[in-house]
């Protein structure tokens, strides 16, 4: 199929279906996404072709790309058009690849069902009266819909592989460093990672392989040298670590779904499991929540109806306010830093746990998500919904990498498991979950 070809089902795609499923906020003009991949398939042909050609994507609208509306699907900036590309969109564009539009999402990332956006839920394609789960929700719908290839999204406790879990397909949260934040509007700094979403581990590879790397604009980023993605079927003798979910409030039928693939993938290649413990694991969702309200309302001050879009206080939704009115409660000078700090400690001593485990083990699995997802509309408490990142926030706090791989269904709703290597080790995590696919 040319890239003209391919852009053509995916907008009769995005005609047809986008109206009901609200993954895409805004869509590029038709004229000039058939242009540039008639430029794309003209390359192809002279052999001039970079490693995304033919291949539509759809980014989160917390990534900056010159021209479009970031809105963080947020009234705050719903007139706001960025004013340059992100380094991700940069090295997307170099390598061919066609972005085709923008993706709905939880507002400024703050959530985890989808429906917190300004501009209405995101349906999941595999039954419209579920949550797609969140934030990243309308880069997973869209993938799971065939709107686009593949996505951006981004992940602070687990907003990649949430609505990848809950939508059916692949998601990556990249080692905290591998990709470039340049452009990436913060929820939470510290933990923010941009990361792919698509049908298959070998795109979610490719789009890996791009984007990732050293960049000069992101102090934090890393070098972390070349993914070979020749290298995906070769994983052999490896030792899975099973988490130990005792105390996490995991549903008892996704806990069979997950050691049952765990099991037949396990002994199907020869390789050997063991039981992990990650201690004080079950602190991780109230030690994250203190780190992102502070860095939330510190990097919200620029919102402050002058400089950038509306004030925030005057037109956020409830889950953007609690945060902030959160975080300037935490920062004020009488506390003298005191949660933020204790959060910190305790952050170093799970990073601490996962290092220690990667001694004897090559990675850990476990369920993405600790339950299945519940119907658009019902009411979940504040307590409920967090805990729905009990299970991928560790991996934010500890800076690991981790990719949610479908692995069956449970009442016709898809169901993924987590795979988290340490530190910079995606290429074995691609290589582990291409086994598990
Ligand atoms: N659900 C988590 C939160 O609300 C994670 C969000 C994310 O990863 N962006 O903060």
């Amino acid at each position: 199929m040319t890239t003209v070809e391919r852009v053509r089902e995916c907008l009769q795609k995005i005609k047809k279906e986008n109206g009901k499923i609200n993954a895409l906020l805004e869509i590029r003009p038709e004229s000039e996404l058939l242009k540039e991949a008639e430029e794309i398939d003209k390359k192809i042909k002279r052999g001039e072709a970079g490693r995304l050609a033919g291949k539509v994507i759809v980014v989160k609208a917390n990534i900056n790309i010159h021209g479009m509306n970031v809105s963080c699907a947020s009234k705050v900036l719903e007139d706001y058009r960025a004013p340059y590309d992100a380094t991700v969109v940069k090295k997307i564009r170099q390598e061919d690849g066609l972005i085709i539009g923008i993706a709905n999402m939880d507002e400024f990332a703050a959530g985890f069902s989808g429906e917190t956006s300004a501009f209405g839920p995101v349906r999941n394609p595999v039954n419209n009266t579920l949550i797609t789960g969140g934030s990243s929700s309308g880069s997973a719908a869209a993938v799971a819909a065939g709107f686009c290839d593949m996505a951006l999204g981004s992940d602070t406790g687990g907003s990649i592989r949430n609505p990848a879990s809950i939508c059916g397909v692949v998601g990556l949260k990249p080692s905290y460093g591998s990709v470039s934040r340049y452009g990436l509007i913060d929820l939470s700094m510290s933990l923010d990672q941009i990361g792919s979403l698509a049908s298959n581990v070998g795109d979610v590879a490719l789009l890996l392989s791009v984007i990732h790397g050293r960049d000069d604009k992101d102090a934090t980023s890393i070098d972390c040298g070349k993914l070979d993605l020749k290298k995906l079927n070769k994983a052999s003798g490896i030792r899975v670590g099973v988490l130990n979910l005792e105390g996490l409030g995991v549903d008892e039928m996704v806990k069979e779904l997950i050691n049952k693939k765990v099991e037949e993938v396990s002994s199907k290649n020869g390789w050997k499991t063991k039981d992990v413990n990650i201690e004080n694991i079950d602190l991780a969702v109230e030690t994250y929540y203190p780190l992102v309200y502070v860095e939330f309302f510190s990097a919200t001050r620029r919102f402050d109806g002058r400089r950038y879009g509306k004030k925030i206080e005057d037109v956020a939704g409830p889950e953007v306010l609690r945060r902030i009115l959160g975080g300037g409660e935490i920062t004020k000078a009488e506390h003298e830093g005191r949660y933020y700090n204790s959060a910190i400690r305790v952050k170093e001593f799970i990073r601490a746990e996962f290092s220690k485990n990667f001694k004897s083990v090559d990675c850990i699995v476990s369920p993405v998500l600790p339950r299945l997802p519940w119907k658009i509309g019902e009411k979940i408490s504040v307590e409920d919904g967090y805990a729905m990142d009990v299970l991928t926030i560790p991996s934010n706090l500890a800076g690991n990498c981790s990719i949610s791989v479908p692995v069956g269904k449970i009442d016709g709703i898809p169901v993924g498991i987590q795979i988290t290597c340490d530190k910079f080790n995606e290429e074995k995590l691609l290589q582990i979950a291409k086994a598990f696919e």
